[in-house]
């Protein structure tokens, strides 16, 4: 028994419901990539690179420590695995991490258009915007420094440009939520978008409301 096995096992869920749901882009592919810290940061759970997530077993599930060492698992972990760990490091209150190719995101990705704030549940659960991470190279360092860039506005949501989505939660759940929500909302506003008609926006006191309460749930 590991003291990560709950989190192995967590990740492993989470990453077959992603893939069956769609959220990777191909239902069959290895695209994408999700992780889950255990309690104090000892260790991260995340998904190996290479290995199709119908296939995965929770024995394909790699641990890293917060310097990427790896622990445990025969398998190279993500490309990703220092974007994820670097998100750790930057805000304590996130212990789950899930990077999609999920659709919609992906097309305000290619259109580098970032989200402002359109629905309250948006700002409640995400923040304020979802806003544009700038691309480099998948796995590369600078993509790792481009998303620590962002993170401190303290926002769960971000699409990555010509790239996907990355969804932050203090659990696997609320992860898993924000990404499904995230996809509401960029789908929303393509549509909208395409109608080429004015935007409707969330009143300025509207959105001061919501992150007033957001400030306060724990
Ligand atoms: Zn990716």
């Amino acid at each position: 028994m590991s003291p990560t096995d709950h989190q192995k096992e967590k990740v492993l869920q989470a990453a077959r419901w992603l893939s069956e749901q769609g959220y990777f882009g191909g239902k069959l592919g290895s695209g994408g990539n999700v992780s889950m810290a255990a309690a104090g940061r000892q260790a991260v759970a995340i998904t190996p690179s290479g290995i199709a997530y119908p296939d995965m077993t929770v024995e394909d599930i790699c641990t890293l420590d917060m310097r990427q060492k790896q622990l445990e698992g025969s398998r190279s972990p993500s490309m990703e695995a220092g974007m994820h760990i670097g998100i750790y490091r930057q805000r304590p209150e996130i212990s789950a991490v899930v990077h999609t190719h999920q659709l919609f995101a992906s097309v305000l990705a290619i259109l580098s258009e970032p989200i402002p704030a359109l629905f309250d549940e948006i700002i409640a659960e995400i923040g304020p915007c979802v806003e544009i991470i700038p691309y480099a190279v998948s796995g590369s360092r600078q993509l790792a420094r481009n998303v620590a860039g962002k993170l401190d506005n303290g926002c769960c949501c971000y699409i990555i440009q010509n790239h996907g989505a990355l969804s932050l939660g203090k659990d696997m759940a609320t992860a898993l939520k924000n990404t499904e929500l995230l996809e509401k909302v960029s789908q929303a506003y393509y549509y909208a978008l395409c109608s080429g008609r004015e935007i409707s926006r969330l009143p300025e006191d509207a959105v001061q409301h919501w992150l007033a309460l957001r400030k306060k749930t724990p």
